[in-house]
């Protein structure tokens, strides 16, 4: 049977502690409003709920899926009621500003709780990622009346979010978006056009549904820059906040998936619906851009939950599973595979945690320079967080398959779900190949390279912390992510090069944004180690070290030598 979910609380706070790179402890600095005591509780109460109204949904959610049924989308049994009690306790609101009723809360503490209810269940999770990036649009973009009228539902979770980009022939190329939008003379537009794959796009969990869509104004420039952002709410709104008509956008259809089951993905029609405008005409993908960071890493703490999920399965599985007279977690290969899970889990956390951090540096930092200099590191490191977390979220659901055998690849175990769930991540919010095109691309030439250089720096003082470790374990550990960083320097300026060409940047950007995380991942594991000292958290930094970590050898021979042979001569 599928074992439930224990929030990994300890292994959490340890990871903000100690793996996040924070500077200053809770109470000072840009957490001067955040106390221990506070966060720990929510970290605590947002495991209980996570465990106790939101796992029982996980399997339900699966095998029941969404339907459309006479144009209505119905959602699994139990999830409204659940997701009812979850606005209700405040969880949607944590981010949001204090103005519109949120409670103001860091990106770390978010980054927490968007963990933990995709761990419970991603289908579920998936939805308040989506609501918090209308937040986000509406809070940075807005006007004050559409500000005033839509916000506080929103962030209550009376109402929720929903983005649409995608189009069928613009996926990854969002300038090939044929939407369209027509101005009206009071101020308002009318929406036309056919969006897929929208994430709850339709659902009676909530009275009214916000859509943000990218679409085109009549004449507007060819390409990226014509494309406007809107809101188009699934019913009118009245000036006093009560609802008015239906707009005219329908769910034309639900995709069937490979997995996240009963989170309904949408075909949505927009014929003539009336939208508002969200910034300045012509600049719908800035406004997008600027959100994208926190969406981008929320996606990243999916697979960040879902690997936790996988491996507390496995963990239990391999220590009750009878082979050769012993339980199989004895097996060297099979110790193997459950190192290989916790290790690149926690990495992948402390990613994440580092990005959200660098987000709440760019939000409080004390001065304009050093907000700027954070809003850097979190657009250098957002790619790397997303890409890293969800490809570990599929490789340690994988893994967790291996490890149960055969029973892996039975449904009633619930592995395959994990596995089945996990896979989406890397594909939306940016594919994780567009991902390290734009670490390559846009991210390193930030500053001239200074930002990249920057972390580097940083990782070069935390080799030099863990080398006076004192102790043999940590000297060994030093001399291989002392490599590692030297490989990451490398090949950086390599990438950073003025004579580089566009083919070998592209070509080596996949195993790049792979190195950059795995030198970042075990550095920050050792140095946690060392602080830490638990001869447990000293094994797994060294289990990263010696095995998964030394595969920056390969991938530096890739970026520097491989791109010729990328290129497909039939
Ligand atoms: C379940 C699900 C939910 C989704 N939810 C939403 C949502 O809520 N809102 C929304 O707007 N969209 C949503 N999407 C769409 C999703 O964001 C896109 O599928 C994704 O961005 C990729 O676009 P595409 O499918 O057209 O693939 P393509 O763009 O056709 O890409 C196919 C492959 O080619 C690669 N590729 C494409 N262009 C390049 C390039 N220039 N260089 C290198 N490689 C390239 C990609 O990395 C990928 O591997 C969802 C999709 C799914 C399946």
């Amino acid at each position: 049977m599928p074992v439930t979910f224990s929030a990994p609380s300890k292994d959490i706070l340890f990871a903000i502690k100690h793996l996040s790179g924070i500077a200053r402890p809770f109470g000072e600095g840009i957490y001067a409003d955040l106390h221990q005591d506070v966060l720990e509780a929510v970290v605590d109460e947002a495991g209980i709920f996570a465990e106790h109204e939101i796992v029982p949904l996980n399997i339900i959610g699966d095998r029941q899926g969404a339907r459309l049924e006479q144009g209505r989308v119905i959602m699994p049994e139990g999830w409204k009621r659940v997701y009812d009690a979850w606005a209700q306790a405040g969880w949607n609101g944590i981010k949001a500003g204090e103005a519109h009723g949120g409670q103001g809360l860091p990106h770390l503490v978010w980054a927490v709780t968007t963990e933990l209810w995709n761990a419970a269940n991603m289908a579920f999770g998936i939805n308040p990622v989506l609501i918090q990036g209308a937040i986000d649009a509406l809070e940075q973009h807005a006007d004050e009346r559409l500000k005033g009228l839509y916000l506080p539902k929103l962030v209550s979770g009376e109402w929720t979010g929903t983005m649409n980009l995608t189009e069928a022939q613009a996926g990854s190329d969002l300038s090939a978006l044929r939407a369209q939008a027509e101005r009206q003379g009071d101020g308002t537009y009318r929406i036309s056009g056919e969006k897929i794959f929208i994430t709850y796009g339709d659902h009676e969990l909530t009275a009214n549904i916000l859509h943000l869509v990218l679409a085109r104004l009549n004449g507007a420039p060819e390409g990226t820059r014509g494309i406007s952002l809107f809101l188009v709410p699934k019913f009118l709104v009245n000036e006093d906040g009560s609802l008015g008509e239906r707009n005219k956008v329908v769910c034309a259809g639900l995709e069937h998936k490979l997995g996240i089951h009963a989170s309904p993905t949408c075909s949505m029609v927009f014929a003539g619906a009336v939208g508002y405008l969200i910034g300045d005409e012509n600049r719908g993908l800035n406004c997008m851009f600027t959100m994208m960071n926190s969406a981008r890493l929320a996606v990243g703490l999916q697979g960040v939950g879902i690997a936790e999920r996988a491996l507390q399965q496995g963990m239990d599985y391999a220590q009750h599973r009878i082979q050769g007279g012993v339980a199989i977690s004895l097996h060297p290969d099979v110790q193997r595979m459950l190192l290989t899970m916790q290790s690149l889990t926690m990495a992948a956390r402390a990613i994440c945690y580092h990005t959200a951090y660098a987000l709440d540096g760019a939000a409080k930092g004390e001065t304009p320079h050093q907000r700027q200099q954070a809003q850097e590191m979190a657009n250098l490191l957002t790619p790397i967080a997303k890409a890293f977390a969800t490809d570990t979220g599929s490789d340690v659901a994988s893994l967790n398959i291996q490890v149960h055998g055969g029973m892996g690849y039975i449904e009633e175990t619930g592995a395959a779900q994990h596995y089945r769930d996990a896979r989406i991540a890397s594909i939306y919010e940016g594919t994780n190949g567009i991902q390290a095109i734009d670490l390559v691309m846009r991210k390193l030439p930030q500053s001239q390279g200074e930002t990249v250089r920057a972390h580097i720096q940083y990782l070069r003082s935390l080799v030099a912390r863990i080398a006076a470790g004192g102790s043999s374990a940590f000297d060994q550990i030093a001399l291989r992510l002392a490599y590692n960083v030297q490989k990451l320097s490398e090949t950086t300026e390599w990438l950073l090069a003025p004579e580089r060409t566009q083919h070998e940047k592209l070509a080596g950007a996949t195993p790049y944004l792979r190195l950059y995380a795995l030198t970042l991942g075990s550095c920050v594991l050792a140095a946690g180690a060392l602080a830490e000292g638990s001869s447990q958290r000293v094994h797994l930094a060294c289990f990263f070290a010696d095995n998964i970590a030394t595969a920056t050898t390969g991938l530096g021979l890739s970026i520097m030598e491989g791109s010729a042979s990328v290129h497909m001569p039939f």
